[in-house]
């Protein structure tokens, strides 16, 4: 299977070609994916740009249609979708499936935003002069997506990028070559005119800051690591350019003396190890009173234990592997660093298995204190760690204790102390009784301080981000 660049809706090999490889069996090369270089991105930058003009005058009702079959289809066929996407990425077969479903819906709702763009008409301080405010395509945007949802982050910049008129040039992350040329390929029968979606395939560190650097790119939107993203807010700010920044998470789950304790297990071991725990929303800091700590612990140790970990795409398996070697020697290695900060670790062991993967048992550390490294920074992988402390207000304090701010949960059976912790977790998303991980797609997803950058993304709100507000003024 090869893995090709779609540019100018001509599909294409680039220079050189990368095995695409299955993290539960590195004997199984799910396809050979296209190289691209420079050349190719300034080829797609260009169609990009020659075909956003006709697409930004585009009707609704065309915008609709082609959203609308995209949706369809990933929907229609999100049993294969899914089972590619638990091949190349890892994630077991039903969350595979359930994020290739959610691509679909998300397609399918902003087909719906398409119809629905709308502006404000207002009256002026100026007798005689009406005000109208319109929202207009941006231009030609750069999405650059991660390895970790690899159909469901591209659906989600994809299909706003396109709902409202604007032209796209995709570069999604090495790892997951596979499901970004099969959206393209559905794409491309989907009735959108060639070159308003483009797809390159290659090296983030050569294409990503050719597509910033470009002028012809008007916003770029990125999801990925923290560092990766400040680089790119620098050279975003050098070109004046449009930015949108959805990084890395320290998400706390607040587990309360008063919380149901089946609930909270449940949620935590969701939060932290789903997906194997490769989720910029995982819930990595268990902030624990200390009337239900001893309890947690040994509930959630248990099943933990319990978990059947093994090839993404065996039936019951309820974690699959991590992504590939480096993160895995990534996890291990902050796993070390937390033994060696005094921390008292569970799990976290390299597994074999019948294939050569990259394996390894969930791992919880406990007896942490704040100031340990493994509470300030995002392993990315499927280790959790516990504090311990004294009251509501020291797991408040806990919990904001961070440079991140992505989503912040608790467990507790306390209007009092939930309606408090949503009014002052710092944090764009916020949770009672319920995993930090796994939002809905109709509503704004992101963050706060480190975590995130720009206008929101998703539901209405990604109106902010892809359309640029005009304000008309008439004397009649
Ligand atoms: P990166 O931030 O390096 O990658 C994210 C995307 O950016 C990929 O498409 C990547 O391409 C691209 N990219 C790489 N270098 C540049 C650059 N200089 N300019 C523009 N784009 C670039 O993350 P990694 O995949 O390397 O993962 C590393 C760590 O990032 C993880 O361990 C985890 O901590 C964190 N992470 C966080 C995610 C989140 O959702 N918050 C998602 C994924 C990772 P390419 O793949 O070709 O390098």
């Amino acid at each position: 299977m090869e893995f090709r660049n779609l540019i100018g809706g001509e599909w294409t090999m680039g220079d050189d070609t990368r095995p695409n490889v299955n993290p539960s069996d590195v004997s199984d090369i799910v396809g050979q994916a296209a190289q691209a270089g420079l050349t190719d991105l300034d080829q797609a930058i260009a169609a990009a740009s020659g075909a956003a003009p006709a697409w930004s005058a585009s009707t609704p009702q065309q915008r609709f249609d082609v959203l609308d079959f995209i949706g369809t289809e990933i929907l229609a066929r999100k049993d294969e979708l899914g089972r590619l996407l638990s091949r190349e990425e890892g994630k077991t077969l039903p969350e595979g499936i359930g994020e290739a479903a959610r691509a679909g819906q998300i397609f399918k709702f902003f087909a719906g935003e398409a119809l629905r763009i709308s502006g404000d008409v207002l009256a002026s301080v100026r007798p005689g002069v009406g005000i109208d405010v319109t929202r207009s395509p941006v231009g030609v945007v750069g999405l650059i997506t991660p390895w970790n949802f690899p159909i469901a982050i591209p659906a989600w910049k994809i299909a706003p990028a396109l709902a409202f008129g604007n032209a796209v040039v995709l570069k999604p992350a090495e790892l997951v070559p596979g499901c970004a040329h099969a959206l393209a390929e559905i794409i491309a029968r989907s009735g959108l005119p060639a070159g308003v979606f483009n797809l390159v395939l290659g090296p983030g560190s050569i294409l990503g800051p050719g597509l910033v650097a470009d002028d012809r790119v008007k916003a770029i939107s990125f999801t990925g690591s923290v560092p990766t993203g400040r680089g790119i807010a620098a050279d975003c700010g050098r070109h004046l350019k449009k930015l949108q920044l959805e990084m890395g998470g320290k998400n706390p789950m607040v587990v309360l003396d008063d919380a149901d304790l089946d609930l909270a297990v449940e949620a935590s071991l969701n939060g932290a190890f789903f997906s194997t725990g490769q989720r910029c929303t995982a819930s990595s800091r268990l902030i624990v009173t200390e009337g239900i700590h001893d309890r947690f612990v040994a509930a959630l140790s248990d099943r933990m234990a319990a978990l059947n970990v093994g090839h993404a795409l065996e039936t019951g398996v309820q974690m699959g592997p991590v992504v590939d070697e480096r993160q895995l020697a990534q996890n291990l290695e902050y796993i070390d660093i937390a033994r060696k900060e005094g921390g008292m670790v569970t799990g976290g062991a390299r597994l074999e298995r019948k294939t050569q993967g990259f394996f390894m048992a969930p791992a919880l550390v406990t007896e942490t204190t704040a100031d340990m490294r493994i509470n300030r920074e995002e392993v990315f992988g499927p280790v959790a760690n516990v504090m311990r402390v004294k009251t509501y207000e020291d797991a408040l304090a806990a919990a904001n204790d961070t440079a991140f701010g992505l989503s912040s949960g608790i467990c507790t059976t306390s209007l009092k102390h939930a309606t408090h912790f949503k009014a002052h977790a710092e944090a764009g998303m916020v949770m009672v009784n319920l995993p930090t991980a796994g939002v809905d797609y109709h509503v704004p997803f992101g963050g706060t301080k480190g975590s995130s950058f720009g206008a929101r993304e998703q539901g209405r709100y990604a109106a902010e981000f892809y359309t640029t507000v005009k304000t008309g003024y008439t004397l009649a």
